[in-house]
């Protein structure tokens, strides 16, 4: 497939020789240095012509970087497509007058070989100059012929290499920025059509790869990239990429019949071989972003294809075309993931709230929640809810429970020089106590602060990834063992059977408010509650009823056997300071 920039591959070829590529232009050097040498003319130079002007690329004994084309010998050369020589320019009634003979860097001897592409395109020329005139005889010319082809072949597998994908022999991301920083100066500005095609999975391929080597992996690619035309059979302007390993891109027009949608669906269900007669079924994802070429950026183009495309992967859907809210909220969760990372590591701005939980039968606080919170330097307060999803899905979790950690550690050792005994619950994931060592640290820690671990809660969430996971449940086991108190939180929301509760070790279950917030005006509501806590009771758990907010509901919790509660009724959630005004309080009458 060739897109047609009718007229314009030229323009293509000299802005990527314009492009700085040092060990090209390093070759290039010793092309002429070669030139000079074998030809025993003092300079020489390999110079590009654009429309308005001549660079010289690279030079030996030549003091000259750049002139307008209109005044360069070598124009002549490249617009006769033929080689020109000027013994004497004082002689040539074309150049005496000419301010680089007449001037700087006084030519008086020229004879330059166009650089002609297999296209046909013509780059610039390969030639030698000298301030003295010198005969130049036809084994010369021939010499200088023949470096020029050399020069041009080198030129030309430059250019492949540098824009073509290795394996799949497809033109390469680079390519498409440039095809689309070209588009962008060309005539021909009709809106466009990028489709990113993701159809192998690399983790699996590269897992293949360790037990098979590249070389079947490097043979999928391959067979995809020949499986791909065949599919879709683009029109000849359409472009085919391979932008990535195992992602291919396709560019064409905005009205063309090849939308992410019609990818993805015509390669459904296909599979490419891995080589010795094994296939491997393909799973298609397609993201597509339409625009017209001089309104936004190469990269943004390819930027806003890879958003729908990951979008796509995200959401498990076969396609998706940008859009520019999804695109807007994952800037933002990615900055806000950032920002995460240095409030941890700067420890700025990240704070704890307490909540106090209350026992039903003495009234009194028999311990804390720990409750993240972060106070955003634009964004202000930000609930856990905020944030705790997106630090979910990344290695930030870990960290932030080790921060949470150390400070309630921190908390704990204060409240036992204040002489009050309180233990404090931590919101743990099942990521982070599957780690092997995590009960260990944990312990480590605490006996560091001369603290018993009793003194540590951790509340979990998440029953089935638990029950479905050994480690998360071999994880909790280690902590039980230590002494560390263990809650179940969240109860009736979600996974709640109760049959598998039993291969928990737990301590305390608590009632999630959705299960109890209706209790004071809702019959219904009522029964279940009390058939819970009374079957919880039963099976000898402490029952810890989340979120209750009025007296009704605290009365009713404590007539069905509830023993802790929690919530809005007693205390919100407190900043550090007005948990030890609330402590002292409440537990003046112990003291
Ligand atoms: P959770 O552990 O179930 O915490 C209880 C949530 O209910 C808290 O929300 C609390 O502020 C809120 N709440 C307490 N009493 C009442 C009430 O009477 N009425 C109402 N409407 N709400 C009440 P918060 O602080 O926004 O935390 C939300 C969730 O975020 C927590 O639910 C917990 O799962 C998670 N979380 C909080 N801090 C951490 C943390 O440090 N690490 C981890 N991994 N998760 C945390
Ligand atoms: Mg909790
Ligand atoms: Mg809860």
């Amino acid at each position: 497939m060739q897109m047609n920039f009718t007229g314009d591959e030229d323009r293509q070829a000299l802005k990527a020789l314009r492009s700085p590529d040092e060990s090209r232009d390093d070759v290039l050097r010793r092309f002429v240095r070669l030139a000079s040498q074998s030809l025993g003319i003092p300079g020489s130079f390999i110079s590009v012509l654009d429309d308005e002007h001549q660079h010289v690329q690279a030079a030996h004994n030549f003091a000259l970087a750049q002139s307008s084309r209109e005044d360069s010998l070598c124009r002549h050369a490249v617009d006769g497509d033929t080689a020109v020589i000027v013994p004497d320019t004082w002689l040539d009634n074309r150049f005496a007058t000419h301010p680089l003979i007449t001037g700087a860097p006084y030519i008086r001897f020229y004879a330059g070989v166009p650089l002609k592409y297999q296209g046909g395109v013509v780059v610039g020329t390969l030639c030698v100059t000298d301030t003295a005139p010198h005969p130049f005889n036809a084994e010369q010319m021939v010499t200088l012929k023949l470096l020029a082809a050399l020069v041009t072949s080198f030129l030309e597998a430059w250019h492949a290499a540098s824009f073509t994908d290795p394996v799949t022999g497809l033109p390469n991301s680079q390519r498409l920025i440039r095809d689309l920083q070209f588009l962008a100066t060309s005539e021909d500005l009709a809106p466009r059509r990028l489709v990113l095609i993701d159809c192998i999975d690399m983790p699996r391929a590269y897992e293949l790869a360790r037990s098979m080597g590249m070389g079947p992996v490097e043979s999928l690619l391959k067979d995809v990239a020949t499986l791909l035309p065949l599919r879709l059979r683009p029109a000849s302007g359409d472009m085919l990429y391979t932008v990535a390993t195992g992602r291919f891109a396709l560019l064409t027009r905005d009205n063309s019949h090849l939308t992410a949608d019609w990818v993805a669906s015509k390669l459904a269900g296909i599979s490419a071989d891995l080589g010795e007669g094994i296939a491997v079924a393909l799973a298609t994802h397609t993201g597509e972003v339409t625009f017209t070429p001089d309104e936004i950026s190469a990269q943004e183009a390819l930027r806003r294809a890879v958003s729908a495309l990951h979008e796509a992967i995200a959401r498990g859907a076969s396609s998706m075309r940008f859009n520019q809210c999804a695109d807007t909220r994952h800037t933002r969760d990615f900055t806000l993931i950032h920002e995460l990372a240095s409030a941890l590591r700067e420890d700025n701005g990240l704070w704890l709230a307490w909540q106090p939980k209350i026992c039903l039968h003495s009234g009194k606080p028999v311990g804390l929640e720990a409750l993240i919170r972060w106070r955003h330097p634009q964004r202000g307060e930000l609930s856990p809810a905020q944030f705790l999803p997106l630090a979910e899905q990344t290695e930030l979790l870990s960290a932030l429970t080790v921060w949470v950690t150390d400070r309630v550690i921190e908390r704990l050792s204060r409240l036992r020089n204040s002489g009050i005994q309180l233990p404090v619950t931590i919101n743990i994931s099942s990521d982070d106590f599957s780690r092997q060592d995590f009960a260990d640290v944990l312990e480590m820690k605490m006996i560091k602060a001369k603290l018993p671990t009793s003194l540590l809660g951790i509340e979990c969430l998440e029953t089935e990834r638990i029950i479905e996971s050994p480690s998360a449940i071999k994880g909790l086991e280690m902590l039980k063992l230590r002494g560390f108190g263990i809650s179940l939180d969240d109860f009736g929301t979600g996974y709640s059977n109760i049959s598998y509760l039993r291969r928990m070790p737990l301590d305390i279950i608590k009632l999630d408010r959705t299960l109890i917030s209706k209790i004071s005006s809702d019959t219904a509501s009522r029964i279940i509650a009390r058939s819970i806590i009374g079957m919880l009771k039963e099976l000898d758990y402490t029952v810890l009823a989340e979120g209750v907010e009025n007296a009704e509901t605290v009365t009713a919790l404590a007539e069905y056997g509830c023993d802790q509660v929690q919530g809005f009724f007693y205390s919100r959630p407190l900043p550090e300071v007005e948990l030890d005004k609330w402590l002292s309080w409440k537990l003046r009458d112990q003291c």
